[in-house]
């Protein structure tokens, strides 16, 4: 592709009609102030509104846009964007309004130490259903991946090149890019963002993404650990039931030899049934994730791209 640039920001979108044009616009004066070089990619993440033709109505040569066939998700998205992106800095942010785009100078400053700034929206302007969970589901995700930020799912992120190239996206983990990128000896900071109400246009995310966020959680987790030797971590629980076995049995043998009747201890053997069951489901469902991984994010179909059009293509 031509040539290099400072910056490109990445935004994934997805039913964002009424907000594109005001963000390009907010986008507009922040980037003239800042005097580099720099692109701003759209992906429409297959929208069903006016977003497409909202995008395509803005008269910019830096404005660059991707439009998926269907709705793939923001990990596709963001996936897709970094792929696409041709800055030496990469800015991520969202669609909605949220963001505001007089942030990215200080992002700037920060990348100066880093390899990657995280924002931490310290003032969320969400419902409460959704600030709640997200703590809970923040220091779980401290604590897991050992990575000391406040908030990972913020959207608004900047990346020196070379991490955005260095990170596979797959299924929702573009919650946890600062814990891929932390596992890649890249240097993770943080800075505090100011955040805004959502106005137009409705969230995309409700509670199911704490659970679906859960399971990814384990599934990175465990790439990360055992991703070259997933048998370690299978045969791991293995010896760890052969052993809680051995401990039963030896508990059994124990109530035998002081003669008492063991031969009657249904929930004795439920127990043990649903601890093997549980532990086989588990090991399964990890097999298929490692497996599915290696596929990883960008089985998408794009229907519009404004880089080839640029190109001739
Ligand atoms: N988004 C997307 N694909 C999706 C869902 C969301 O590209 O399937 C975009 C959305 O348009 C927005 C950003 O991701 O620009 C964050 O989404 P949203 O505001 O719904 O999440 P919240 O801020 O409520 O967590
Ligand atoms: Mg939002």
């Amino acid at each position: 592709m031509s040539d290099k640039l400072d910056l490109s920001i990445v935004i994934p979108v997805f039913n964002e009609g009424e907000n594109v044009g005001e963000l390009y616009n907010q986008l507009n004066v922040v980037l003239s102030r800042l005097g580099k070089t720099s692109e701003i990619i759209f992906v429409d993440d297959g929208s069903i509104d006016d977003t497409l033709k909202k995008l395509k109505a803005i008269k910019d040569n830096r404005v660059k846009i991707v439009g998926f066939q269907r709705n793939y998700g923001k990990a596709a998205a963001l996936s897709c964007g970094f792929k696409k992106s041709q800055g030496d800095f990469v800015i991520t942010m969202d669609g909605d309004l949220q963001d505001d785009p007089k942030e990215i100078p200080r992002f700037f400053e920060k990348l100066e130490e880093y390899d990657m700034v995280s924002g931490w929206k310290s003032k969320r302007q969400d419902p409460i259903s959704k600030t709640i969970p997200s703590k809970f589901f923040n220091a779980l995700t401290r604590y897991i991946t050992g990575v000391k930020i406040h908030d990972f799912n913020c959207g608004f992120k900047g990346y020196r090149n070379y991490v955005v190239n260095n990170v596979r996206l797959y299924g929702e983990f573009h919650r946890y890019i600062p814990a891929l990128a932390h596992w890649r000896g890249y240097t993770v900071g943080e800075i505090e963002v100011e955040h805004h109400p959502r106005i137009h246009g409705k969230s995309k995310y409700g509670v199911e993404r704490l659970f679906k966020g859960f399971l990814d959680l384990i599934t990175v987790t465990f790439l990360n650990l055992y991703k070259k030797r997933p048998l370690h971590i299978f045969g791991g629980m293995g010896l760890l039931l052969i052993f809680s076995a051995v401990i039963i049995n030896l508990h059994l043998v124990s109530l035998w030899l002081r003669g008492i009747r063991i031969g009657d201890r249904p929930l004795l053997m439920l127990s043990i049934l649903i601890t093997v069951l549980g532990a086989q489901f588990i090991s399964l469902g990890l097999i298929g994730e490692l497996i599915t991984n290696s596929r990883n994010n960008d089985d998408y179909i794009i229907k519009y791209d404004s880089y080839e059009l640029e190109n001739g293509m």
